[in-house]
């Protein structure tokens, strides 16, 4: 299980396979991406497979400047494509990724999407579904991640989120699993482990439990759990010569 993202000046699909097959030792039982361009044309591509198979199925057509990447390591729901991530919204507006478990997703259907037609059996796809919720109801993106971040209780996750109408942005949280920020030039990644990323960059921010970012291109905004914008430090990451 890993996630991986970018966005900025780069070969996305190329970032994000290569990405994947650098977490592939920590296990996994399907793999998926979702890339887009500028332009708003996007590609999801998902498979039960093999990282190498991923790459088989990601035809030439799969390019982008930004996206997300996941290694899924199945908790709720069987090994099935449907089940593999990114997860979407019925509209296929929202994408996202998620390492962890949700604890109480069964709650939160229940309580907020009766309506909504499901199309995987994982506690992920509820998270996404309720953000497209919450900004149908007008709420902006970034307030709808927010507010279904306030709702999971007692819940593990490293998450990447894509919304179709900003394709340069990467919304990302954490909370007791793994994530970290590349600072790239001209271009932004993100990661649960450095060892995706260290062919992109060595400079990576630490984003603590609670925090809420926002990846762009050329910016990287944190935001604590009381919504306020902080700085987090840098490190280094030395790789043997
Ligand atoms: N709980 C999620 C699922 O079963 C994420 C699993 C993971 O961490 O890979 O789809």
């Amino acid at each position: 299980c890993g996630v991986v993202g970018v966005t900025g000046n780069k070969d996305a699909t190329e970032i994000l396979v290569s990405g994947l097959e650098k977490l592939q030792y920590r296990g996994y039982d399907s793999a998926g991406i979702f890339v887009d361009q500028p332009d708003g044309t996007n590609y999801l591509v998902k498979t039960t497979g093999s990282i190498a198979d991923l790459r088989k199925k990601i035809g030439p057509e799969v390019q982008g400047t930004a996206g997300i990447g996941h290694t899924r390591w199945a908790t709720h729901g069987g090994v099935t494509i449907e089940n593999a991530h990114p997860q979407f919204s019925s509209d296929e507006r929202f994408y996202l990724v998620h390492n962890g478990v949700i604890e109480n997703f069964q709650e939160l259907k229940d309580q907020y999407l009766q309506d909504v037609h499901f199309h995987s059996q994982t506690d992920t796809e509820v998270v996404v579904q309720l953000i497209d919720k919450f900004v149908k109801d007008g709420m902006s993106t970034k307030d709808a991640f927010t507010k279904t971040l306030s709702l999971l209780e007692n819940s593990s996750y490293a998450f990447m989120l894509m919304d179709k109408e900003e394709p340069e942005t990467i919304y990302v949280a954490k909370n007791k699993s793994p994530m970290l920020i590349g600072l790239g030039d001209g271009c932004n990644v993100v990661c649960s482990d450095s060892i995706a990323m260290l062919n992109v960059t060595h400079t990576f921010l630490e984003i603590q439990d609670g925090d809420m970012c926002i990846v762009k291109p050329d910016e990287v905004i944190v935001n604590d759990a009381n919504g306020n914008v902080v700085e987090r430090e840098t490190f280094e990451v030395s790789v043997d010569p």
